[in-house]
Formats: structure tokens, C-alpha cells, sequence
């Protein structure tokens, strides 16, 4: 059988990492790193992300502060609360948890974070430092993937790597941080989509695949060769009656099919989901000590 690649057992070690640091901080008189969440609409997938972001901050001695604003909010006044957010020294980074209302322009948000506060590593200016190697605020998703793949000893350099999926916050930064020439990196990345054509013949040669398309259970079996790395990014929900909450979430692959030929696999849940937060952890820190833009 495979090794799992625990990602809440790993996101907790993390978290304990963080939570010395910040003690840290605290008794030498430092910063106390404080996170802000703006949280607009009632979206209940959304709501379930930010208390999870603002209790993983409790958990290592952040501050944090939550804005929740009603979905008749406009675009006018949401971008009055960025430019608070940016201008205020107490706070180090924030986020505007996504997606937002039909009537604001998500784009336009996200341009208006200052880089230096973008946590969420979203604003193009992290994007394109992330792409020439740059320090920068890397995304959450794809800097919880690295963390796994270095801290697992998994070898991804001269890798055969297949990444499913070429979203803005998964499929393409995680191929652009697989083949920087960094460590975890130097792999040979496939970038699958859509309108790929023979998307199989592109997994079966894979060593790692990183499955990020949002279709429960689509990688199958007899579509990966032995010995395979399968990092699963998908979180579908799937309606199961005899499921407490009526619902099953499921992976991008069908685990039970996949896993006996896999070398390391991730669960879903448990595996890159809890990653995610802990990645926005690690970066908050950062923007705290002034790592990557300094103070
Ligand atoms: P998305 O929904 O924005 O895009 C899906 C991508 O899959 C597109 O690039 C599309 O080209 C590709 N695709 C669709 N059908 C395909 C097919 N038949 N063959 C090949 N490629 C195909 O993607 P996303 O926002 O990156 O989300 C993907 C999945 O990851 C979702 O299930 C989402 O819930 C999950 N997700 C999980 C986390 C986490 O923390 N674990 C974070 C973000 C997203």
C-alpha cells in the first residue's frame, strides 16, 4: 500500500513551528503577527473557510480581526475597507475571501491589496515574483503542495510531473513552482487542461500528478503507472443519503482504485485541504518579520 501524505497531521507540526516563533516574538517584545479576513455575503462554503482562517490564527497566538459586510455591499465601500486595511500598521496581511458578490469586480479587489499585504499571494506582483523566482507571498494551495512534497522527501527534480487543471490559484502557479529551478523543483511539467488531447497518454508516463480540475473521482485507475506521487486538490461535494450532512467529499481521483499503485497519495479530506491555511499562516509571518518586501 502507499504512504499517506497526512496533511493535517503535517498542517498541526506547522502550526506548532509557528506557534514557537511567535512566542517568540512575544518575549522579546516583537510584532505579534494580525491577519484581517473580509468575509462579504453569505456564501456557506466561504464561511466555513474564514472561521477555519481565523481559529487556525487563534491556534498560533495570531491576532486577527474579522470584517463580515452584508451581500448588498458595494464595490465602492469594499474598496474603502482595502485601502483601511492597507494603510493600517497593525495589520500585516489580509484577505478577501473568495468569491465575491455578482456586482463586485473581483479583479479590480484584488488589484487594490497592496502586494506587500497580499497573503493570499493573489495580486499579479506576487504572481510574477513567484515566476522569476522572486521572494513573494506564494498562493496558498500550491505553497501547501511544496510544503508536502519537501517535508515527505518526495524527489521532484527531472521528475516526470502532470498537473490537471490551469486555474489562477492551483493548476498554474503549482507548474511554475514544480519547474523553477529551486528544491522542491527542476521537474519536467505537463500542463493538462480542458482541450488537452489524450489526457491519458500524458498520466500514464507521469511519476507525479497533481490533480486539480474539480470532477469527483476522474483520475482512475488504469490511467496512472505504478509507483506514481498523487497529490489530489480536489474537494467535491458529492450527495450521499446515508452521509450525516447528505453529502460525501470526494477527491479529483478515485482513491480506492489509484492508491494501491501509488508510492505516496493524499487523502481527501485530510491532505491538501488543512495545507491551505496553514500556507496563509506561514505567509502572514512572513509579512510580519518583513521577509519579503521588508518593513
Ligand atoms: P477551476 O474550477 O477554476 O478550473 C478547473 C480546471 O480544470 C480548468 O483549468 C479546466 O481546464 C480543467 N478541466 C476541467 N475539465 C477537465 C477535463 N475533463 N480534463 C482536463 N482538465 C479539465 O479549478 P480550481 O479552482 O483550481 O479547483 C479545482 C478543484 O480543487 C476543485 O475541486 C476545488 O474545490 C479544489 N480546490 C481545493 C483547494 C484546497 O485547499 N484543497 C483549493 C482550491 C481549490
Amino acid at each position: 500500500m502507499p504512504n499517506l501524505i497526512d496533511g493535517k497531521q503535517l498542517a498541526n507540526t506547522i502550526k506548532e513551528e509557528i506557534a514557537i516563533d511567535v512566542n517568540k516574538l512575544r518575549e522579546n517584545g516583537g510584532k505579534i503577527p494580525h491577519l484581517a479576513a473580509v468575509l462579504v455575503g453569505e456564501d456557506a462554503a466561504s464561511q466555513v473557510y474564514v472561521r477555519n482562517k481565523v481559529r487556525s490564527c487563534e491556534q498560533v497566538g495570531f491576532e486577527s480581526t474579522l470584517i463580515r459586510k452584508d451581500s448588498s455591499t458595494t464595490e465602492e465601500e469594499l474598496l474603502e475597507i482595502v485601502e483601511e486595511l492597507n494603510n493600517d500598521p497593525d495589520i500585516d496581511g489580509f484577505i478577501v475571501q473568495l468569491p465575491l458578490p455578482k456586482h463586485i469586480n473581483e479583479e479590480k479587489v484584488t488589484l487594490a491589496i497592496n502586494p506587500k499585504k497580499d497573503v493570499d499571494g493573489f495580486h499579479p506582483a506576487n504572481f510574477g515574483r513567484m515566476a522569476q523566482g522572486l521572494p513573494a507571498y506564494l498562493p496558498a494551495t500550491p505553497f501547501g503542495i511544496m510544503q508536502m512534497l519537501d517535508r515527505y522527501n518526495i524527489e521532484v527534480e527531472g521528475k516526470e510531473c502532470v498537473v490537471l487543471g490551469r486555474s489562477n490559484i492551483v493548476g498554474t502557479p503549482i507548474s511554475i513552482l514544480l519547474s523553477r529551478k529551486a528544491r522542491p523543483g527542476n521537474a519536467t511539467v505537463s500542463l493538462c487542461h480542458s482541450r488537452t488531447k489524450d489526457l491519458k497518454a500524458h498520466t500514464l508516463r507521469a511519476d507525479i500528478i497533481i490533480a486539480a480540475i474539480g470532477i469527483p473521482e476522474f483520475v482512475k485507475g488504469d490511467m496512472v503507472k505504478d509507483g506514481v506521487v498523487i497529490i489530489d486538490v480536489g474537494i467535491n461535494r458529492v450527495d450521499d443519503a446515508t452521509a450525516k450532512r447528505g453529502y460525501r467529499l470526494k477527491g479529483d481521483v478515485a482513491f480506492d482504485e489509484v492508491a494501491p499503485k501509488a508510492s505516496f497519495i493524499t487523502p481527501v479530506p485530510g491532505g491538501v485541504g488543512p495545507m491551505t491555511v496553514t500556507s496563509l499562516l506561514m505567509n502572514t509571518l512572513k509579512a510580519c518579520k518583513g521577509e519579503i518586501y521588508g518593513h
